[in-house]
């Protein structure tokens, strides 16, 4: 039977193309989104219209009853979830002095309490099969801190710590959580830099260019696997050396 992945915001970017990935690979994906219903129902239409099993499911993961009812409806449509990937995910540039807390509230709500939400919803599901694979997108910016990202940046060391603890608690459950921390990637989360700011920015990178959202696909994929059976609490770094 297909095995089943659950991707929150995929509607865009990084979860698109993992959408798109697992999708050929003959999974049943679910395609969540937010605001982008347009994005998202294309991909779904074109993905379905070559054969594959997508749908899509319009939830904001900071809430916690939309997060519910996602899970509900997946596990009713396919009867199960296999793979959960935290990937929705939004970013605020500004001083520290100049960050609301309002804007605060928001990136924490969306980038760390969605993937918590979102574990706590799909987790019965898997122990109750003694199996499943998370997979959180962090950022190396969890990692190592950036200057005027001192929101996003928490949210994804938060995101880090979540993993590690969570791996811990569900390992007895043969459930393994990981975390990826993506370093610079083509994607419009990108789009507020200019092309100068672009080009001085990979000039630091090791491996000298911006990574992509299939890069980072690929990565999912591999710890969705059995290949990763015995990997847990592990934060992979697809960053082209920027963080080492
Ligand atoms: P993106 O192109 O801006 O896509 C973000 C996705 O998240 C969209 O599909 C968006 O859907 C969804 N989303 C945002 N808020 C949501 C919410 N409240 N509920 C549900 N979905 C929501 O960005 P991306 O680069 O692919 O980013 C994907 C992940 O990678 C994020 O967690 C990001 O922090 C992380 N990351 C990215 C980079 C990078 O350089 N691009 C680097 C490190 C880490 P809607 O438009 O439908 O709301």
């Amino acid at each position: 039977m297909a095995k089943t992945v659950l991707i929150t915001g995929s509607s865009k970017g990084i979860g698109a193309a993992t959408a798109i990935l697992f999708a050929t690979k003959g999974y049943n994906v679910v395609i969540n989104y937010n605001n982008s219903y347009q994005s998202a129902s294309l991909l779904c239409q074109s993905l379905v219209s070559n054969g594959y099993s997508v749908m899509t499911h319009k939830a904001n993961v900071a809430n916690r009853l939309e997060v519910e009812l996602m899970v509900k409806e997946t596990l009713y449509k396919f009867g199960s979830i296999d793979i959960l990937v935290n990937n929705a995910g939004i970013a605020h540039q500004g001083l520290v002095t100049e960050t609301d807390e309002i804007d605060f509230d928001q990136i924490i709500d969306v980038n760390l309490k969605g993937v918590f939400n979102c574990c706590k919803a799909v987790i019965p599901s898997m122990v109750s099969k003694q199996s499943g694979k998370i997979i959180n997108i962090s950022s190396m910016w969890g990692q190592v801190g950036a200057s005027c990202e001192v929101a996003y940046s928490a949210s994804k060391a938060g995101v880090i710590g979540l993993t590690k603890a969570l791996a811990k608690e569900l390992a007895p459950s043969g459930i393994t959580v990981n975390a990826i921390a993506p370093g610079l990637i083509e994607t419009g989360m990108n789009s507020n830099l200019t092309v100068e700011e672009l080009a001085e920015f990979v000039e630091t990178i090791p491996l000298g260019r911006m990574g992509n959202a299939d890069e980072i696909a690929a990565a999912i994929e591999f710890l969705a696997s059995d290949k990763s059976d015995y990997i847990t609490g592990q934060v992979l770094g697809v960053n082209g050396g920027f963080v080492i």
